[in-house]
């Protein structure tokens, strides 16, 4: 494992000295230290970068040459699948088949912008139809220059693929401010980028607290674009830094997504959904579907149901054969969400779960939770706990549903289960949200556009739209 910043091509001590302990969230233990990264070292890498832009050779390689190394950074990722996912379990807590995931995702997200970056050499380019004789004129697009990135801890490797990919595709350069909490698959991008021959200089990784190497990315004068994904305060917060010096951003932040589920949905199908829709990835997943509206006629059948199969989910390390749900990241997210499951119990009625597994106090655990007939105004329906910890409420007609899933300051992710497609259709676009599934919950696509309306963010990631985050577009006009 990594422990020291990866600057301008090289693994470098930070310049404070610095390190931090990272923290193995199913026993509470320092299983490593990793440096402290401060506003110095950000101003090193943002200089590294910026050379990299401004004189080397990335951002004048054709998309067909930078597709060879995106290509060869996701066959580096794919050949340690086993070993990056394990890295993950210790640092994250999440059960290894869920990691593995996480990892081949991350391949194929740079397999996938390899390609999008070879078809740039044809498509960077659009000739604009004039209103006017005598002028030609055409779009090209181009990098947007160095590029922030700031990324939690519940996907750590998958989140930075998600930022590095595309903006190198792009022919950006970058420095990538990783979670304090999961900092370590993060590191590995040093060596897997130097083994698949990219320039030094282009991705630049500082490990470090946000206030302290965080705040100073945001802050730099260096830097053209800021990509961002977290919660909503600190999402606010970069935002408002930003507008400074009116740099590009995009904010991929939190949500309190809905599924409703109306009654001709058969019962173990509906049940499946909702239970993945939370408790996957310990319900720390932003679009995860933590507020759920059940169909009057089938209100009982689903309650009585999830609460037997929420009994019977493996709780363990993640290393642990058939576990499903690990431990939470860290002691303080543990602490959180405890604390939203007492606050549960005054307002909503507890159904199961609400406590720590017995013979697992040494780890930050928590059981699958499921608060029932939950009012409107509770804060647990309003707000994101970012926990496996479930709202299920009844409604009775199909506008009341539309109304108590729009009704919130998040805009994420939302589903629909039914039978009916056309309903199902006319709900998913009733929706005020950015990613709609119909008859399923989770699932996410690299080819398929990601980001929220309302609170939830600013842009899309994934997909060419993810690419469109680092570009700028210039106008060139020739009077002929
Ligand atoms: P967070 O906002 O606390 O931290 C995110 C990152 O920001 C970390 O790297 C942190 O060090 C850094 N940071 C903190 N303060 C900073 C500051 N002042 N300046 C610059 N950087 C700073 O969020 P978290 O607890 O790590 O992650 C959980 C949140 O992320 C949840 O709200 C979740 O919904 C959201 N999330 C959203 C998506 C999405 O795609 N929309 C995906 C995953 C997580």
């Amino acid at each position: 494992m990594k422990d020291q910043l990866f600057i301008d091509g090289a693994y470098v001590a930070g310049a404070s000295g610095e390190m931090f302990d990272v923290i193995d969230p199913s026993n509470r233990e320092v299983f490593h230290k990793v440096a402290c990264g401060n506003a110095e070292d950000i101003d090193t890498a943002v200089a590294a970068a910026r050379r990299a832009f401004d004189e080397g050779p990335w951002p004048r390689m054709s998309g067909a040459e930078r597709a060879v190394i995106l290509r060869k950074m996701g066959d580096e990722i794919e050949a340690r699948t086993d070993e990056l996912a394990r890295m993950e379990v210790q640092d994250n807590g999440k059960p290894l088949p869920e990691a593995v995931w996480d990892i081949e995702d991350t391949a194929g997200v740079f397999h996938f912008y390899a390609d999008l970056a070879e078809r740039l050499d044809n498509s960077a380019e659009q000739e604009i139809a004039l209103g006017m004789k005598g002028f030609t004129s055409k779009a090209v697009k181009e990098p947007v220059g160095v590029a922030g990135a700031i990324i939690p801890w519940n996907f750590p490797m998958l989140m930075a693929s998600v930022k590095i990919a595309p903006a190198l595709a792009a022919g950006c350069t970058m420095v990538l401010k990783p979670s304090e909490l999961t900092p370590v698959t993060a590191l590995e991008f040093g060596e897997i980028a130097t083994k698949a021959g990219l320039p030094k200089g282009v991705l630049n990784i500082v490990t470090g607290f946000g206030a302290v190497a965080g705040k100073p990315l945001t802050e730099h004068a260096g830097v053209d674009k800021l990509a961002f994904t977290g919660s909503v305060p600190t999402g606010s917060r970069i935002m408002a830094t930003a507008a400074r010096d009116i740099k590009t951003i995009s904010l991929e932040l939190g949500g309190k997504s809905p599924m409703v589920v109306f009654a001709d949905t058969p019962i173990d199908e509906a049940v499946e959904w909702i239970m993945f829709g939370i408790f996957w990835n310990q319900g720390e997943v932003c679009s995860a579907t933590s507020r759920v509206l059940v169909e009057a006629p089938i209100y009982d059948a689903i309650k009585e149901r999830l609460a037997k199969e929420a009994q019977k989910i493996k709780i363990g390390h993640g290393l642990e054969e058939g576990v499903l749900l690990g431990p939470l990241v860290s002691q303080s997210q543990h602490e959180k969400v405890l604390n939203w499951i007492e606050t549960g119990k005054k307002e909503a009625r507890l159904m199961t779960g609400g406590g720590v597994p017995e013979g697992l106090e040494g780890g930050c655990y928590v059981e699958p939770t499921i608060f029932v007939d939950v009012p409107e105004g509770a804060t647990i329906w309003t707000d994101e706990i970012f926990g496996p910890v479930v709202c299920v409420k009844s409604f009775e007609t199909e506008d009341e549903a539309i109304r108590l899933a729009n009704d919130s300051r998040f805009g994420l992710g939302a589903a629909v289960m039914s039978a009916d497609l056309d309903r199902a259709e006319r709900v998913a676009r009733a929706f005020r949200a950015g990613i709609v599934w119909i008859n399923c919950s989770q699932p996410t696509f690299t080819e398929a556009p990601w980001g929220g309306y309302k609170q939830s963010g600013i842009g899309r990631e994934l997909g060419e739209w993810g690419l469109n985050n680092y570009f700028e577009t210039k106008q060139i006009t020739t009077w002929d």
